[in-house]
């Protein structure tokens, strides 16, 4: 495999993983396989080493149809290091999808021509739900999984493959990939470890529905400015932890993380005509408190009326707005 060809790949994690809000430093040689970063937000951090190899069919009638591998090469072995998370990472660029091997399964010397396998539905699955499991027998899982769900499979790595110690618990997995609105009451799990995991999976594949179905909505530009960089975020117009919040698009609104911060503050609202408000009291306060510079340029920038959806129904209910202002402090 040529360097170019991996350092492709490196592109492929490194987007996956600032996409999903997180940084990434590198402690090794950027052209050295394994890769190995560490990857941080605010006080969260954790080294990874990662193998990657294409995904591919391989060919060959003596496969079956719906079986696709990596090929293991330059590598007999797999490093394991105390302080870092080792993956084993397949990556099939049709879909743009990661399948994550199990490296516990693989310790010591790997045989002549070692490959791994994963089922092509799996892959399928996981572009369209964000994730799915893959049971390879023997107590072996392997994991498919979308560019904006990498974060979460390094931090839940070795939780996500024991899920392959029961078949039960594997299926509840499966199902919350397929359904991740279930109700946590409704997950029936009694390891305590993997019912967690499955309750954080599902939260996570929700949040990243929502967050690509608002910035898809809004083309993902600032509803309140109209710029359209990589800053801009889907917030919620009622909050998160409101007992009314709920993650229907009409809930969200795209905004960059400038004017996300006004919103959830309060410094500025969107009215039920979908214009934007500013708050006048804050607003004198921080004139007298002379907090206030770069004012103008701020109002300059915020549009009189918000960016709406083409779609109708992804247009911000008017029912949230108006509770969403009750709760921020609107009169
Ligand atoms: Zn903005």
């Amino acid at each position: 495999m040529t360097r170019h060809n991996k350092y492709d790949l490196l592109d492929q994690i490194v987007k996956a993983i600032t996409d999903s809000g997180w940084n990434v430093s590198y402690i090794g040689n950027t052209d050295e396989h394994p890769f190995r970063i560490q990857i941080y937000r605010e006080n969260e951090s954790q080294r990874v080493c990662i193998y990657i190899w294409h995904i591919t069919h391989g060919g060959g009638k003596a496969r079956p149809q719906n079986e696709y591998r990596i090929q293991i090469t330059g590598a007999d072995h797999f490093e394991i290091n105390k302080d870092e998370k080792t993956l084993v990472l397949g990556w099939w660029q049709e879909a743009e999808v990661f399948a994550g091997f199990d490296v516990r399964k693989h310790l010591g010397k790997l045989g002549f021509s070692p490959s791994f396998q994963i089922r092509e539905d799996a892959l399928r699955q996981a572009y369209i739900n964000g994730f799915c499991p893959s049971d390879k027998g023997n107590n072996e899982i392997a994991i498919a999984f979308r560019p904006d769900f990498f974060v979460e499979y390094v931090q839940n790595l070795e939780a996500l493959h024991n899920f392959g110690q029961s078949t039960e618990d594997l299926a509840v997995l499966n199902e919350i990939a397929q359904n991740p609105e279930i109700n946590n009451e409704n997950i029936h799990i009694q390891d305590m470890e993997r019912k967690i995991t499955v309750v954080s999976v599902s939260k996570k594949l929700r949040d990243t529905n929502f967050r690509k179905r608002v910035l898809t909505a809004y083309t993902y530009r600032c509803a309140a400015c109209g710029i359209q960089l990589k800053l801009v975020e889907a917030a919620h117009i009622i909050p998160v932890n409101h007992e009314n919040s709920t993650d229907e698009t009409r809930n969200g609104l795209a905004l960059c993380a400038l004017h996300h911060k006004a919103y959830d503050q309060a410094l500025i609202a969107i009215n039920d005509d979908y214009s934007v408000k500013l708050n006048q009291i804050q607003v004198n306060t921080l004139k007298a408190e002379k907090l206030d510079a770069g004012f103008v340029g701020f109002t300059q920038n915020l549009r009189s009326l918000i960016l709406l959806p083409p779609a109708i129904s992804d247009r911000p209910h008017v029912e949230y707005i108006k509770i969403a202002n009750r709760i921020r402090g609107w009169k």
